[in-house]
């Protein structure tokens, strides 16, 4: 027997019992003969049977349905949640590569510089690109994006911030990081995308590269000076060649005077 049967007739039992218990007394006190007291006792069986027993299984009936429109309440509450989560993670990525898009990467910077010390931006800038798509059309070109980024991917710590500023530029963010080291993190990249195989059709190697603009973040700083300084950078390391890494410290020119290996340009 199911719960809800096995309440209803505890329901009803007990409703039977004090029914009868009462009769049987209120009679006795009424010195009642055994004719009124047969038909009063059968009266006070059936009518709490009758009236305890539909009574007890519409409210069961009720707070089943009330139970069950609680858990689909849930579950599309859970369900939308997860929309949700899930709208504002496609918001915020890049949906061909899976980098962070611009606005992410802002915010998320913005938040990381507020309590990390003075980092460094790069702006990363594949070159040349357009020859790509033109010479081997756009699936190339994406082909060509995505092995750029999972260079990228391979070169970053957890604590960096990657993202997709547009088309085939990059910027990342790094912080707690020696400014000799945030060079070398740079030309490595550089290096690593300069050796890639690229391969747009069978038997094709062509050969890909990318320019790439450093500036400090100074904890001060505000971010669109920190890009615009890292977009000169890059700007400049366009100038002088491309498959360059060029550092633009605009605070402090000294600081810039670092190791310099045959692809860095210094900007002044
Ligand atoms: P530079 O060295 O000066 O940066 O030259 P560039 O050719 O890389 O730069 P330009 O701005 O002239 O061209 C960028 C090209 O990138 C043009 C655009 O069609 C292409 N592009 C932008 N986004 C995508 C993309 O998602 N996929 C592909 N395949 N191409 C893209
Ligand atoms: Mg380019
Ligand atoms: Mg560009």
């Amino acid at each position: 027997m199911t719960t809800m049967y096995r309440q209803v007739l505890t329901i009803a039992l007990a409703a039977l019992a004090a029914s009868v218990t009462c009769t049987f007394l209120l009679m006795r006190l009424n010195g009642a003969n055994d004719e009124a007291m047969t038909m009063a006792l059968s009266i006070a069986t059936i009518v709490p049977l009758v009236v305890s027993i539909p009574s007890a299984l519409f409210l069961f009936r009720q707070r089943e349905k009330a139970d069950q429109l609680h858990r689909d309440l849930l579950a599309a509450h859970e369900e939308l949640r997860s929309l949700h989560e899930q709208a504002v993670h496609r918001a915020s990525i890049d949906q061909m590569t899976g980098l962070l898009n611009r606005e992410s990467f802002l915010t998320k910077t913005k938040y990381r510089r507020r309590k990390a010390d003075a980092g460094f931006l790069m702006m990363i800038d594949v070159d040349c690109f357009k020859q790509i798509n033109d010479r081997y059309g756009h699936q190339a070109g994406d082909g060509a994006l995505l092995a750029i980024v999972s260079i990228l991917n391979r070169h970053i710590r957890r604590s960096d911030i990657l993202g997709r500023l547009g088309g085939e530029e990059f910027a990342l963010f790094v912080s707690d990081l020696a400014p000799e080291k945030a060079w070398e993190m740079a030309e490595d990249i550089r290096q690593s995308v300069e050796r890639l195989p690229f391969q747009p059709h069978e038997g094709v190697i062509h050969p890909i590269t990318v320019s790439i603009g450093i500036a400090p973040a100074p904890v001060r700083e505000r971010m669109h000076a920190i890009m615009n300084h890292a977009d000169q950078s890059l700007y400049a390391a366009k100038r002088s060649g491309r498959n360059r890494v060029a550092y633009r410290n605009p605070e402090n020119r000294e600081k810039a005077e670092m190791k310099i290996q045959h692809s860095l340009s210094r900007v002044s």
